[in-house]
């Protein structure tokens, strides 16, 4: 079992009657566990890793290093010739490779899948939630191939709490995935998400992309039964296009959003704001939210308030490409769109107001384990390809409250290690290249 999963147990009630009969029964009992699917005791193999350059956040790169892993662990990290590995290590060569830690994208949406293949209102609609969920176990398996090992959920869009389920999935062993964060509905304003009523006849009630909520008692209500009900984070849109003419709008007062921060903060639950308009944003950040996402309506004022407060922000500049794809008919190699020169622009006034910037796409609007794109664009939008790296490492790791075991290769640190041929340092496309894949010290892909 994971750490993060050894973590999460303590606080499930399942597990108090579990180790009862642990009690009763003494160690006997473990090995029905692991037949049951759940690693109690996961091996301690022991893997010397040669790549030809070891990266890690603020660290120059270094050529020549191993890392050695024992169990789920990283060891020992250095170089080759000062790095013992014991008797009965198994080595695996990366030659020409560079090792990185796992990469991270705190803004996904495992639940969906890009709206050129089926409309979002038609996902909600039309697709059985048991369909869904089966696809987002295919989604977890690419993510994690692709070199993602952690991903943060932010809404199952009208799937209810699958994404728990998914999440568990993956920690017991059932199928292949990244470690996940999830945070299970999402809370939207009454009438102010999708499917859009005005666009169907108004007198029907429609199932809801998100679980709404109205005024003060209505939002904090929804926060403790989404926390109840496995929510590691809590989503809220602040605002969304329900304007008269279908433009954006805040939809939740800022008494309710700080209600809502105080309650989530109180429950141990971080909280992400989506926001699009710039009231919607200093609303948010008024209120005291953890994350920011897309802030396409940001200010320069706005971002320093966001700097001063240490809010992080997600830019999910892939969505906007996507999108632009989908419905505007924009092709790559164009000029950008309006909406993507304006995410570009957020993108650099966030940069030079020195907020701390982590790397989550919106993946699941365009396809999974393509999350590398979002990397590319941070890169085009003003990013160096190391300051693109750490986002989506020790930064995300630190916004995830994991900067002692995630997002850094260094000794104590969980083993969550790929590498891919070439030097993403150097050209940040090498990220679409991953071929090597270990999550808590468990070899999932190599070369
Ligand atoms: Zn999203």
């Amino acid at each position: 079992m994971s750490r993060a999963a050894a973590v999460r147990s303590r606080f499930t009630p399942g597990w108090g009657p579990l180790l009862g009969l642990v009690l009763l029964f003494g160690l006997s009992a473990l090995p029905g566990l692991a037949q049951a699917g759940r690693s109690v005791a996961p091996p301690r193999t022991v893997y010397l890793l040669r790549p030809a350059r070891v990266w890690t956040a603020g660290q120059a790169e270094h050529a020549g290093w191993v890392v050695l892993v024992t169990g789920e662990t990283i060891t020992a990290v250095g170089p080759a010739d000062q790095v013992a590995p014991p008797p009965g290590a198994k080595v695996i060569d990366l030659p020409g490779e560079t090792l990185i830690p796992g990469l991270m994208d705190l803004h996904s949406h495992v639940l969906l899948h890009p709206y050129n293949e089926t409309l979002w209102d038609d996902q909600v609609l039309k697709e059985a939630p048991a369909l869904r969920t089966l696809r987002a176990g295919v989604h977890a398996r690419d993510t994690l191939m692709a070199g993602f090992t952690v991903l943060r959920d932010l809404g199952t869009e009208g799937a209810g709490y699958a994404d728990v389920g998914v999440r568990d999935a993956i920690d017991q062993g059932i199928i292949r995935g990244p470690r996940m964060f999830v945070a299970t509905r999402a809370i939207v304003a009454l009438g102010a998400y999708g499917p859009a009523v005005g666009r169907y006849r108004p007198d029907i009630d429609l199932p809801q992309g998100g679980q709404e909520a109205n005024g003060v008692d209505g939002i904090t209500a929804a926060v403790r039964e989404q926390a109840a009900r496995g929510a590691d984070w809590i989503k809220l849109y602040a605002d969304y296009r329900v304007g008269p003419q279908g433009e954006g709008v805040p939809t939740f007062t800022e008494a309710e959003l700080r209600a809502a921060v105080e309650v989530a903060h109180s429950l141990g639950r971080p909280v992400a704001v989506h926001t699009s308009t710039t009231e919607g944003l200093r609303r948010a950040i008024e209120a005291g939210v953890d994350t920011i996402e897309h802030g396409y309506g940001g200010t320069p004022e706005l971002f320093r308030e966001m700097a001063e407060k240490h809010i992080a922000y997600m830019p999910t500049l892939t969505a906007v490409e996507a999108t632009s794809e989908y419905f505007q008919g924009y092709k790559p190699g164009d000029p950008p769109t309006p909406a993507m020169a304006q995410a570009a622009a957020v993108f650099k006034e966030a940069l030079a107001a020195g907020v701390t910037i982590g790397m989550g796409s919106d993946v699941g609007v365009f396809p999974h384990g393509t999350n590398w794109r979002e990397l590319e664009w941070m890169v085009k939008d003003g990013m160096s390809p190391e300051q693109a790296l750490t986002a989506a490492t020790a930064t995300d790791a630190a916004v995830l409250r994991r900067a002692r075991d995630l997002g850094r290769i260094a000794p104590g640190y969980l083993a969550d290690l790929v590498a891919m041929p070439g030097d993403p340092t150097a050209d940040i496309a090498a990220t679409e290249r991953v071929n090597f894949v270990m999550k808590g010290g468990v070899v999932y892909r190599r070369p």
